[in-house]
């Protein structure tokens, strides 16, 4: 039997899941990827993947065993800090072999995802700019280069402000009115080990006011930061762009008042290596089912950042791909995979939506502890 010609877009995690089951299986899979090559762009930080989703795509790609070896088990913990004294409010720290969310770098788990496909299989350079009819029928997909093609199912997993979803849908994500300012500090264990014992072995979290600081350890000795906040109406809905030259001064005036231990995150942070609008695509978000195109990941529904992002988009790429390589009619197997993870996504993109907006209101310190309280006080009564 011939099977499809799929092409990918967007070499992320959701991506590069999709296209490892369905090369496995024999399919013919290319994905069409902007960045210049696997470690051209600075990738952010470490990311938890949970047994139910995240880890449970890595299974279904044949790659949970090698997951398991190189993720950091030691950097599960979980602390909340006062933001006004520095106090620590809550801590969890997880005996050595109980977490079950271990970390790993943005970096090391594109490497591990792309050990998994032929050289050939990624198209570098290949900034996708949108979907068009192929000239021999098809679908096809232009590039400044020219149109590639023609392929059979184009699934866009090309993140936030994805090209691919113009073709389904003139919804745009909004702009939450929260920037999260990423910072870094390198080898902290060595030059900052103040910094290192306030942060712990895992994401702290200091909130007040609408306003966050949330530090979380790295791989090799890193710790990265994020200060986070409401911007004015004058900076507009881009402030990636109008903030674009934010210095550690003009944060650190936003953080007036803020224990001294906190603002030390900042002060002696090495870079500002990005400022992130958070942004999400409304809740509900659907479109006509085409039968050659569909949506993973963050192209499909962009959410504010509550830890669950990459482990859905990892899940909705692994179970579109089973879903396919094992139907007998690929196009009904597609209807039905959209169907449902719409439906998931839009119950989820409501609770992170509603959770996003309580941690960053002025009861965002209460809230978050009620939440970490509950989690401990669930994981007590699970026998
Ligand atoms: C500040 C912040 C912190 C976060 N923290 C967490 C966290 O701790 N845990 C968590 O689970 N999630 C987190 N997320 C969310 C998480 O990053 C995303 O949900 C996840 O990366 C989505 O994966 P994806 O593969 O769908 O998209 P992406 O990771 O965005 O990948 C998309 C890929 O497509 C490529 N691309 C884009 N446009 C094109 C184009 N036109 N042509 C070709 N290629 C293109 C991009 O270069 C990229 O490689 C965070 C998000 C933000 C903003």
């Amino acid at each position: 039997m011939q099977h499809p010609k799929i092409a990918v877009v967007g070499a992320g995690p959701a991506g590069l899941t999709a296209a490892i089951i369905l090369s496995r299986h024999g399919w013919p899979v290319t994905v069409f990827e902007a960045d210049a090559g696997a470690r051209s762009r600075d990738q952010g930080g470490t990311l938890d993947l949970h047994p139910d989703d995240g880890q449970l795509a890595l299974s279904k790609a044949g790659l949970l065993e090698e997951f398991w070896k190189i993720a950091r088990h030691e950097d599960q913990g979980e602390r909340v800090l006062d933001a006004l004294t520095g106090k620590v409010l809550h801590e969890e720290t997880p005996e050595p072999g109980q977490g079950n969310r271990p970390e790993i770098d943005r970096l090391a788990l594109r490497d591990l995802l792309l050990s998994a496909l032929k050289a050939q299989d990624v198209k570098w350079n290949a900034q996708v700019l949108s979907v068009v009819a192929h000239p021999a029928g098809g679908q096809g997909l232009q590039l400044d280069t020219g149109i590639v093609g023609p392929f059979d199912l184009v699934i866009g997993a090309d993140g936030a402000w994805s090209r691919v979803r113009a073709a389904l849908t003139e919804v745009l994500p909004v702009y939450s009115g929260v920037t999260f300012v990423e910072l870094w500090l390198s080898n902290v264990d060595a030059l900052h080990p103040d910094i290192a014992a306030l942060v712990g072995r895992g994401t702290m979290f200091a909130l007040h006011n609408g306003q966050g600081i949330i530090a979380q350890r790295n791989g090799g000795g890193a710790i990265r930061v994020y200060a986070a906040f409401h911007t004015t109406p004058e900076e507009g809905d881009r402030p990636d762009r109008t903030l674009a030259r934010i210095n550690k001064a003009d944060l650190l005036r936003r953080f007036t008042g803020w224990a001294p231990s906190l603002c030390n995150l900042i002060e002696r942070a090495e870079r500002i290596a990005a400022v992130r609008p958070i942004v999400a695509l409304p809740p509900g978000l659907g479109w006509t089912h085409q039968p050659h195109l569909t949506l993973v990941g963050d192209a499909a529904h962009v959410m504010p950042p509550l830890g669950t992002g990459v482990n859905l988009a990892m899940l909705d790429a692994a179970e579109l791909a089973e879903a396919l390589v094992t139907s007998e009619q690929w196009q009904s197997a597609l209807v039905v995979w959209e169907k449902a993870m719409l439906r998931r996504a839009e119950i989820l993109a409501q609770q992170t939506r509603e959770g996003f907006a309580e941690m960053f209101s002025e009861s965002g310190q209460a809230s978050v502890l009620q939440h970490v309280n509950e989690n401990v006080q669930t994981e007590m009564d699970t026998p």
